[in-house]
C-alpha cells in the first residue's frame, strides 16, 4: 500500500552506545506526521536498535543482505539471521552498494527474490549517474535499473517492494534533485511499472527520494505528488534533523 516513509540510512557510523544514544534522542522528539519510520543502523547494532524502538513508532531495516539461505560465504549475513532478530526491512541496490562492491542487477534481482521469500519488504535503491543525466540519459537509466532487477516479480509481489530513487550525483553531495526533477523521474518511474504491471500497482507502490535532503528542502521535495518520502543518508545521523524531516509531511 502507498504510504509515506521516511528512512534512515545510517551508512557504517555509529558504534553501539552511540546508537543507543542516537535513538533516545530521537525518543525526545514528538512526530507529528503520519510518515511510516525506518531506520538502519549498521549490522553489530541492529538487535540493540530493534530492542531499543521496541514501543515506538520506527522499524529497523538493514542495509543488504545477501542473497543465499546460508553456507560459506564469510563476512555475509543472510534472511533468516536479520529476520531472526526481528528485522523485517532490507534496503538492497543503494549505490554505494553498486559502486564499490560491485552489485549489478542480475544479482540484485536474486537479493530481492530472496526477500520477498523470506516475506521481508525492499527497498530498492536506483539512480543515475551524473554523466547519464548530462547526456540526457537518465530516464533510460533508471529504467533499466528497475526493470532487470524487478521486472520479473509478479504483481503480487509489488506490495512488499518500496521503490528509492536516488541520483548518484545528489547522495552525499549537497546537491539535491530540484523537486521539479524529483517529481519528473518520480511520474517517469510510475508510468514504466503502470506500462509494465497495471495503472494500479503503479499508484500504490511507494516511491521515495533520497539525495541530500535535509530539514531546510524537505518539505518541498515531499510535496511533489508522485514523491513518497525520502532515503535519508547525512542527516538522520542527527535526530533533530532527521525527525524534522519526518515532520516535513
Ligand atoms: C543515501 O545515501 O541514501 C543518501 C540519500 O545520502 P544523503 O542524504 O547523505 O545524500
Amino acid at each position: 500500500m502507498r504510504k509515506n516513509i521516511v528512512a534512515g540510512n545510517w551508512k557504517m557510523n555509529t558504534d553501539l552506545a552511540e546508537t543507543q544514544d542516537l535513538i533516545s534522542d530521537l525518543k525526545k522528539i514528538a512526530k507529528t506526521s503520519d510518515a511510516e519510520v525506518i531506520i538502519a543502523p549498521p549490522y553489530t547494532n541492529l538487535y540493540s536498535a530493534f530492542e531499543a524502538v521496541k514501543g515506538l513508532d520506527i522499524s529497523i531495516a538493514a542495509q543488504n543482505m545477501h542473497q543465499s539461505a546460508s553456507g560459506a560465504f564469510t563476512g555475509e549475513i543472510s534472511a533468516d539471521m536479520l529476520k531472526s532478530i526481528g528485522v523485517k526491512t532490507v534496503i538492497l541496490g543503494h549505490s554505494e552498494r553498486r559502486a564499490y562492491f560491485g552489485e549489478k542487477e542480475d544479482l540484485l534481482a536474486e537479493k530481492v527474490n530472496t526477500a520477498l521469500d523470506n516475506d521481508m519488504t525492499v527497498i530498492y535503491c536506483f539512480g543515475e549517474e551524473l554523466k547519464d543525466r548530462n547526456f540526457s540519459e537518465h530516464f533510460e537509466v533508471v529504467n533499466k535499473q528497475i526493470s532487470n532487477a524487478l521486472f520479473h516479480l509478479d504483481s503480487a509481489a509489488w506490495k512488499d517492494i518500496v521503490l528509492a530513487y536516488e541520483p548518484v550525483w545528489a547522495i552525499g553531495t549537497g546537491e539535491t534533485a530540484s523537486p521539479d526533477q524529483a517529481q519528473e523521474m518520480h511520474a517517469f518511474i510510475r508510468k514504466t511499472i503502470a506500462d509494465e504491471y497495471s495503472q494500479e500497482i503503479a499508484d500504490e507502490v511507494t516511491i521515495l527520494y533520497g539525495g541530500s535532503v535535509k530539514p531546510n528542502n524537505a518539505q518541498e521535495i515531499f510535496s511533489k505528488p508522485d514523491v513518497d518520502g525520502g532515503l535519508i543518508g547525512g542527516a538522520s545521523l542527527k535526530a533533530e534533523d532527521f525527525m524534522a524531516i519526518v515532520n516535513a509531511f
